[in-house]
């Protein structure tokens, strides 16, 4: 069939067939009573109520219905044909009334709900549950029932958001256990009360159940209005309503998370209005919040078009994330944005030196590389100060080998012997890792010849090289110097000296750059290294070189408790590893480069003894 396309298509058919098949075979209508007809369209009335009244649940107003209590309630007390056709009754009149939805979404929901029902039944039926009255003593049953209307339903939803593919199957999971089993727990709770309820007085126990959901659903609606309101206000700059600066970390942070994974570019603009501080010393500063105000609006129009996020960024700068945008694309749409800027009239504005209401503005794209946001702002940052340098009123895309860039990139000499300053510290301490970080800056060095690197990214290996191991200063000398393997938790104290050089070298800003050197030095290829388990190019390119050298010196050092590999057999280790702990684009070329060195570890050693 041509609508049975996709394999989402495909399972809708098959569970709804699946739901419709069984119904009709179980459902026979008995010689109910006049009352027991009663009873079935109250109970489907209930439903009725309680999906229009759900329960709004902060922070993204996930809607809890409870009429699983009232399906469930109806199971332990009337079994499974009455709650089936009580399933049935509310399904079409609630098709009836909410002709919007697609008859073929009614139909799954029906299905779902009646193979959720059948399971539970048969759950409760097989571990001997009784219908008819609460025997509370005998709980198991209640326990399987609704976990059996848990899973099925976990299951059947689940799979079709596979099917769909849009969502990762643990993700999923996670997920949606997360989120409902506090519900289902409390379903259960409710359905039992209700059984209680309805045992003693029928159609006023039911009554009593559905109005105290009814000023449940109330209740929660004011207060998850509420948390919308406060919510908002805390997200919201108040002088333009654009989102405000912490929001728009929050938001930044997630959206270049999604973009890597997605594998999707991304684009950052970081915008700044030219000459507003004259323009406050021309027409005071209230005239100035105006302005904000207009231009803020201005910007607002213009990204909610093109489904683009803006912040406040703080003063007279804004911040803007595109998803899904690569920096020509950005490029384009900043232009034009800032040739509507200029033709926007705003009071005033003639005062300005290019007469008209003007911005220069940055765009840095996020890479696959790229490792946290600080950096992809700072990049925006700098492209927008390189627009200000060239006269205003332009909009710049960050570039690695511009001037401004290289500027910026760290000065290798005087930051060296900062770095060995820091160094020498180990000498007292430990020695050894003091001696490893002399050789691996010496492979760094030689190796970011061979591999071409850029000016800034060789000097940031280098540097990164002579200080990765910075934050061993934090771990107790005797675990340092201990003879012999080291024990799990010791382990796990010796791991933390990546977490811990990070935040040694993340108070001096100039070292900002080999932040991703120092922690993620660890981290394997293969995704089984620490502290984050990244995998493949997720690993910063620099880090992923750095990973190769260093473990290269490990491996033929000599150290009490380590059997040390000659050259020879450390570059066997290094093609075996090719792939699980390394890059393997970078293998190649190191062993080749430690074999034209054309000496032994031993020459080696000594020559840097003698530069230490
Ligand atoms: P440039 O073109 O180099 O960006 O020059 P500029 O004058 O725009 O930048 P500068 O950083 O020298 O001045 C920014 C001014 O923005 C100074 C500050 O008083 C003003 N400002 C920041 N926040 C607000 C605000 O909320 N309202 C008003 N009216 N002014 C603000
Ligand atoms: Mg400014
Ligand atoms: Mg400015």
């Amino acid at each position: 069939m041509r609508i049975l396309k996709t394999p989402a298509h495909k399972y809708l058919f098959l569970i709804s067939a699946l739901g419709i098949l069984f119904s009709t075979f179980l459902i026979k209508i008995p010689q109910y009573s006049q009352m027991d007809w009663i009873i079935i369209f109250s109970v489907s009335g209930s439903i009725l109520i309680l999906n229009y009244y759900i329960i709004q649940m902060p922070p993204k107003g996930n809607a809890l219905s409870m009429d699983s209590s009232i399906y469930l309630a109806s199971l332990f007390l009337y079994g499974l044909q009455f709650t089936l056709l009580v399933l049935c009754i509310h399904s079409i009149i609630f098709a009836a009334l909410q002709r919007k939805i697609a008859w073929w979404k009614h139909l799954f929901n029906f299905s779902i709900y009646s193979l959720m029902i059948i399971g539970a039944y048969y759950a409760f039926i097989f571990t001997d549950g009784y219908i008819g009255d609460i025997q509370i003593n005998n709980i198991v049953p209640y326990l399987l029932s609704l976990c059996t209307y848990f899973i099925l339903n976990l299951l059947l939803v689940g799979l079709y958001f596979i099917f769909e593919a849009t969502e990762n199957l643990v993700n999923f999971f996670k997920e949606f256990i997360k989120e409902t089993i506090a519900t289902y727990f409390s379903a259960l709770v409710l359905s039992l009360v209700l059984v209680i309820l309805m045992k003693t007085e029928e159609l006023f126990g039911l009554t009593l159940f559905t109005c105290i959901a009814f000023l449940l659903s109330l209740a929660f609606k004011q207060h998850f209005n509420l948390f919308k309101e406060i919510s908002e206000k805390a997200n919201k700059d108040f002088l333009t309503g654009l989102n405000n600066h912490g929001y728009f970390k929050e938001i930044f942070e997630k959206e270049v998370a999604t973009a890597k994974e997605c594998d999707q570019p991304l684009s950052l603009v970081i915008l700044d209005i030219d000459d507003f501080k004259k323009y406050n010393d021309l027409y005071g500063h209230i005239q100035g919040d105006q302005l904000l105000q207009e231009f803020g609006a201005l910007l607002k129009a213009e990204c909610d078009a093109a489904n683009f996020i803006v912040a406040r960024y703080g003063g007279e700068e804004f911040s803007i994330i595109m998803p899904n945008t690569n920096c020509d694309t950005a490029f384009s749409f900043m232009n034009e944005l800032r040739k509507k800027a200029n033709d926007t009239y705003i009071k005033g504005v003639e005062g300005l030196p290019y007469g008209c209401l003007s911005f220069s503005s940055g765009i840095a794209e996020c890479e696959k590389e790229t490792y946290s946001i600080s950096e992809l702002l700072n990049k925006a940052d700098q492209a927008m100060y390189a627009a200000k340098n060239q006269g205003k009123n332009l909009v710049e895309v960050y570039n690695e080998h511009s001037e401004y860039s290289l500027q910026r990139s760290l000065s290798l000499e005087k930051d060296l012997e900062e770095a060995e300053h820091q160094l020498k510290i180990f000498l007292s301490k430990d020695v050894y890792t003091y001696r490893h970080s002399k050789r691996v800056y010496q492979y760094a060095v030689d190796f970011s010849r061979v591999l071409n690197l850029s000016d800034h990214e060789r000097k940031t290996l280098i540097l990164g090289a002579l200080i990765h191991d910075i934050g061993k200063i934090e771990v107790p000398r005797d675990l340092l110097n201990k003879k012999g393997k080291l024990e799990p938790h010791e382990w796990e104290t010796m791991k933390k000296h990546v977490t811990w050089g990070k935040e040694i070298i993340s108070t001096n800003k100039k070292l900002e750059d080999l932040i991703p050197l120092v922690e993620l030095h660890h981290e394997r290829y293969d995704g089984n290294g620490y502290p984050y388990g990244l995998k493949g190019k997720s690993i910063p390119k620099l880090a992923r070189i750095l990973c190769v050298i260093d473990s290269f010196d490990a491996m033929t050092t000599e150290r009490p408790y380590q059997k040390t590999k000659t050259f020879q057999e450390a570059i066997v280790e290094l093609h075996e590893c090719a792939g699980k702990q390394f890059d393997p684009q970078f293998i190649e070329p190191f062993i080749t480069m430690i074999k034209q060195l054309d000496h032994s570890g031993e020459e080696l050693e000594k020559e840097l003894v003698t530069v230490s």
